[in-house]
């Protein structure tokens, strides 16, 4: 029988990444760019309270939620930033394993903008014609339950905002590709985000000085997830550009979305003003 001065031992669970008490919480499933063969691909858990999300789905985020014990179908709400495949790569088995098994829709923020283009060029040749009802093959809505973001109208960018739960989610449009673009305006649609006008993740984006003067300027931000890349040229700002800023930003900027030479780097990172590199797996609060 115990006695009154036994110490119980710690909960030794690790905590869940899908809620938190409360706080503001960002969990990298991932910290590498398209092409990494060590880092995943730069996919965030996004949590406070009891509400989450999971912030894009590459194609092997599933497997990379699965080294951190959540299937795929845990996942109540996804949000797409844009098309490539180390941002979408994995909806497909997410839809079909929700549709087929978890028996559920899951929920996804997206603009009717991106959605065209997600469902029509990208996830309907796998998703489509599984079943077919009364001659039609299966769509969008089959699988999932559409969140919008409200436009704001009257800024100088396009910017749009949506509430779950606690959490309130600002989407501004980003100049990712063609690299040939003069500005976001003339590029593929892509946005990037700020989580309680405290948190910037940039998602996939150019060197775009204007984007972090804008939005530092609207919200107090605190701390900035930034793509990057080892070489100049290409569609994301390169270390070498982003080492321009001024040093109050970089100061509060973690770089991700790296390739597999980023380890190499990480002194001169520092050395550079930045905060530093995301780490794969690890949880930042706020
Ligand atoms: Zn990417
Ligand atoms: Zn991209």
């Amino acid at each position: 029988m115990p006695t009154k001065n036994v110490t119980k031992t710690a909960n030794s669970s690790p905590p869940s990444l899908l809620s938190t008490e409360g706080g503001l919480a960002v969990t990298f499933v991932g910290t590498g760019g398209a092409f990494s063969k060590r880092f995943y691909q730069t996919n965030i858990i996004v949590a406070k309270g009891e509400t989450h999300l999971l912030v894009d789905c590459g194609t092997r985020t599933p497997e990379a939620l699965d080294k951190l014990g959540i299937p795929i179908t845990r996942i109540e709400r996804f949000l797409i930033t844009h098309t490539h495949a180390d941002h979408i790569g994995g909806l497909e088995e997410a839809m079909l394993m929700n549709r087929y098994f978890a028996k559920k829709k899951a929920r996804i923020i997206i603009t009717d903008l991106l959605r065209g283009i997600l469902w029509n060029q990208s996830l309907r040749g796998g998703a489509s014609w599984n079943e077919v009802h009364d001659g039609k093959a299966l769509n969008f809505d089959d699988f999932w339950l559409q969140e919008k973001p409200k436009r704001i109208r009257g800024g100088d960018r396009e910017l749009a905002t949506i509430r779950v739960g606690p959490l309130e989610i600002a989407l501004f449009r980003t100049m990712h590709i063609p690299d040939s673009a003069a500005g976001w305006e003339d590029s593929f649609p892509s946005y990037g985000m700020i989580f309680d006008g405290r948190v910037l993740f940039s998602s996939d984006t150019r060197f775009d000085p204007g984007l972090l003067e804008w939005t530092q300027g609207l919200f107090p931000i605190e701390t900035i997830f930034h793509d990057v890349q080892l070489f100049s040229g290409g569609v994301h700002a390169s270390l070498d550009e982003l080492s321009s800023l001024p040093v109050a930003t970089r100061a509060k900027m973690v770089l991700m979305h790296y390739g597999d030479k980023m380890p190499e780097m990480v002194d001169k990172v520092g050395e550079l003003g930045f905060a530093g590199i995301a780490e794969q797996g690890k949880t930042y609060r706020f």
